[in-house]
């Protein structure tokens, strides 16, 4: 049933009617296709990528700014949580309606409403697929660069919630970077702009930057302004195998400290390798833990920095080769995307739980980080496999078990907790790129220390009932 606000639950009287809530929410949208109370429907809403679950109370499909605006205001006044959802992809259950309420599912908001070349830019509604982004600036010769293993069906609005990144990023920079501007509809209707056209503003607050990554907890957004790039002219791939995992981290430290920029650097251990090999028989793979580098720009600039990283790996690699065709690039790139989803080809009686999958370390720390969760694994006695975009110290860590075995999954939470210790240990972070949700929120004291009573003084400003996105990122005071 509709909850509450915590703190405020006190008072029956309080208490909303799911009918009246349907009521209302039907006077400010007039189709019943776009407000659902069925089951079937709640279920779908129930769930992200992650295993965490909540079951909302209802589940509208807004169209505009002024309909997120009625509804947040409703809500506010009527004290129902609201949980903004993109696709679901989410893998920490960030769109999870811990506290039921109401799910906007902001998927039908997915135009792009302008492309604007002259300025660098384009915009967009939140429920623009990342890869359908690209498709419509591709006539102009522009991308949008962050590319999580998702794109073809994340949305743009889930991607600036999460500050999502991916294989491109450590070159080009995360999502955060290219967020010129969000309208953002507050916890009480309220519609703002956070920026402008602007390529850059010393104009007080960067609101922009704090509603990216806040995971829905702070506003809606509804629309974005976002900086685009010139699709390079020329892109190579480079795969380079080594005798360990570490070595492989070694050898991107290297390489980035040599003042190399590739435009993607991932790591693929030797299970990751035999799970492609699995998965695309035409796939050409070298044997050994490998690293994948791309770089791109002009015909130039590439050889002379597909050199710079043969020279820096030579020392210690086994094996260097170079993808020798355009479509052979684009077929490594396809698989690499459905290494995370495959691994239960490995062992089909077990499947991979998304915990512990996300760490972050400082470059230098990269091999520390890799021996440690390969210590880890051993230790637990459970299977592993580490890729993932190394070249910005993220390492996603995939863990797979008999999920029916109480014992399994008891294993995998001691091993998915000691590697998130290890990587704040390492100076790093317990989630790089897919957000805290509700999966990582009892690492937020110990990675923030008195900060995080500082998220919660904006927090309780910006929403002072809670009704936004509730439960997520240790956001309420304890
Ligand atoms: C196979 C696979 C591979 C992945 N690879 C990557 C990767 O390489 N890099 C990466 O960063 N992530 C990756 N992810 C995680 C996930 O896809 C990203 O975090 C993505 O950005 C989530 O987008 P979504 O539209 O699915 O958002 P959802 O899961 O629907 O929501 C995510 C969060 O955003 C909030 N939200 C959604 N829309 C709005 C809005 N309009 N306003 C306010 N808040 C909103 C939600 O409340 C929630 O907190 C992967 C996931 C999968 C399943």
């Amino acid at each position: 049933m509709i909850q509450l606000m915590p703190g405020r639950a006190n008072h029956r009287a309080e208490m909303v009617s799911l009918m009246s809530l349907l009521e209302d929410l039907q006077k400010i949208i007039d189709d019943r296709n776009r407000v659902s109370t069925s089951p079937s429907e709640l279920y779908c809403y129930s769930l992200d990528a992650s295993q965490i679950e909540g079951m909302p109370d209802v589940v509208v499909r807004p169209l505009s700014t002024g309909e997120v605006s009625k509804i947040l205001k409703l809500a506010y006044h009527q004290r129902v949580s609201v949980t903004a959802r993109g696709a679901g992809t989410g893998l920490a259950g960030g769109a999870v309606p811990l506290k039921g309420g109401i799910v906007l599912d902001m998927s039908a908001m997915n135009r792009v409403t302008e492309v604007d070349v002259a300025n660098l830019q384009a915009e967009v509604e939140p429920g623009l697929v990342r890869d359908d982004f690209n498709e419509a600036l591709k006539p102009y010769g522009f991308f949008f660069p962050p590319d999580p293993g998702s794109s073809a069906m994340c949305t743009i609005g889930g991607m600036i919630a999460n500050n999502a990144s991916g294989m491109r990023c450590v070159k080009y920079g995360t999502t955060r970077a290219y967020v010129l501007d969000l309208e953002v509809v507050l916890a009480d209707g309220t519609v703002i702009n956070t920026g402008s056209r602007v390529l850059k503003s010393s104009a007080g607050y960067d609101l922009t930057r704090l509603m990216t990554g806040s995971e829905g907890t702070l506003g809606v957004i509804t629309r974005a302004k976002l900086k685009i790039a010139p699709l390079p002219k020329a892109r190579r791939l480079i795969l380079t195998a080594f005798s360990s995992a570490e070595e492989a981290g070694r050898a991107v430290v290297r390489v980035l400290s040599s003042g190399i920029a590739p435009s993607a650097c991932e790591i693929l251990d030797r299970t990751t390798i035999s799970v492609l090999k699995q998965c695309d028989k035409r796939l050409v793979l070298p044997d050994g833990d490998v690293v994948l580098f791309e770089v791109d720009g002009t015909e130039a600039s590439t050889e002379e920095e597909v050199k710079g990283i043969a020279e820096a790996c030579s020392p210690t690699a086994i094996s260097i080769t170079m993808a020798q065709s355009q479509m052979a690039m684009e077929d490594m790139w396809a698989a690499r995307k459905l290494v995370g989803a495959s691994i239960s080809r490995l062992q089909p009686e077990k499947s991979r739980v998304y915990v512990g999958e996300d760490v972050g370390v400082p470059i230098k720390r990269i091999p520390e980080i890799i021996e440690k969760v390969q210590e880890i694994s051993d230790d637990v006695g459970l299977p592993v496999m580490k890729f993932g975009h190394v070249g910005d110290g993220n390492l996603h860590v995939a863990l797979f078990i008999d999920v029916t075995k109480r014992d399994q999954r008891d294993k995998l939470m001691e091993a998915a907790d000691r590697i998130h210790v290890a990587a704040l240990d390492l100076g790093g972070t317990v989630a790089s790129e897919h957000g805290i949700g509700k999966a990582r929120a009892q690492y937020m004291r110990r990675q923030h220390g008195p900060a995080l009573d500082v998220m919660r003084a904006i927090k309780r400003a910006l929403d002072p009932i809670g009704i936004l996105n509730p439960g997520k990122l240790d956001l309420e005071s304890e």
